[in-house]
């Protein structure tokens, strides 16, 4: 009887990792994080952050991804429209320590690239070219660039973080690290207007307005990604414009040359890439 009594003892214990019994509200009652076993004090667990588990209902399966999914868009959509007018604060307080209000950038990058590349799928939008079908050659090659070009949308995180590594230096004390949270969260923005830019083409996507489309946005995009950059770069190295128009200049310019060189570049390794 003894060995029995205390193996039950052990199953009730609190902290016991591999609960044994059969599943009973008293295991969910007792103050014990049921994911790491710490003990309890307040309604999310002080050592791994879980919230206090409670025994799983019908439809709570549902719920519980039914709000991760709805807090991702409403801190998504919440970093976005901080964003539009304070790039450079945003990532300022990330730097500072200020994150759980807004969304990591990397993940912010990964959701909107992956939109961005959903739409150039359903509006063919890489596939039209005014050049199509007068050479066999010439369409397979553009065929192949569209498999890569998926990949350019990270490229302007490289112009953003040189223009300020450059242009500021160790203005401020930011790291390498804190000045590419800047360059990242500022591409965000950059891509999140991209994307509202291609949302018409979803509705109207005959070849000719894809063409008109692609022609008029390569000009005031180009306008608006360095208004965005100038706007971060001022606030997050906290520029006086009357003193410090200089350096602002010298970094957009930085920025504007790296974004147009890696472009070249990189349109240079697809094609030495598709050659082979
Ligand atoms: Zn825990």
């Amino acid at each position: 009887m003894k060995p029995l009594q205390s193996a039950a003892a052990a199953v009730d214990a609190p902290g016991n990792k591999a609960a044994i019994a059969p599943i009973s509200q008293s295991w969910f009652d007792s103050s014990v994080c049921r994911n790491c076993s710490a003990q309890l004090t307040t309604p999310y667990c002080g050592s791994c952050g879980q919230k206090a588990a409670r025994r799983l209902s019908f439809g709570d399966l549902f719920k519980e991804s039914w709000e991760r999914i709805r807090w991702f868009e409403k801190d998504s959509v919440k970093t976005i429209l901080r964003l539009i007018f304070q790039p450079g604060l945003v990532a300022r307080d990330y730097v500072h320590g200020k994150r759980a209000s807004y969304m990591h950038p990397l993940k912010l990058l990964v959701a909107l690239v992956a939109i961005l590349v959903l739409i150039l799928a359903a509006n063919q939008y890489f596939q039209r070219f005014d050049f199509v079908g007068q050479s066999r050659d010439v369409d397979r090659m553009a065929q192949r660039v569209v498999t890569y070009a998926n990949w350019s949308f990270t490229l302007g995180i490289v112009a953003i973080f040189l223009g300020s590594w450059i242009g500021f230096g160790r203005r401020l004390n930011y790291n390498a690290i804190e000045h590419a949270v800047l360059a990242i969260y500022c591409q965000n923005l950059i891509l999140a207007i991209v994307i509202v830019n291609l949302l018409p083409t979803l509705l109207w996507h005959s070849p000719g307005f894809i063409l008109l489309h692609k022609q008029a946005s390569g000009y005031y995009l180009y306008v608006i990604k360095l208004t965005i950059v100038t706007l971060a770069y001022s606030q997050f190295f906290r520029l006086r414009l009357s003193q410090d128009w200089p350096r602002l200049l010298l970094a957009c310019l930085i920025y504007a040359v790296a974004s147009w060189g890696l472009l070249r570049l990189y349109a240079t390794m697809l094609l030495w890439i598709i050659d082979a």
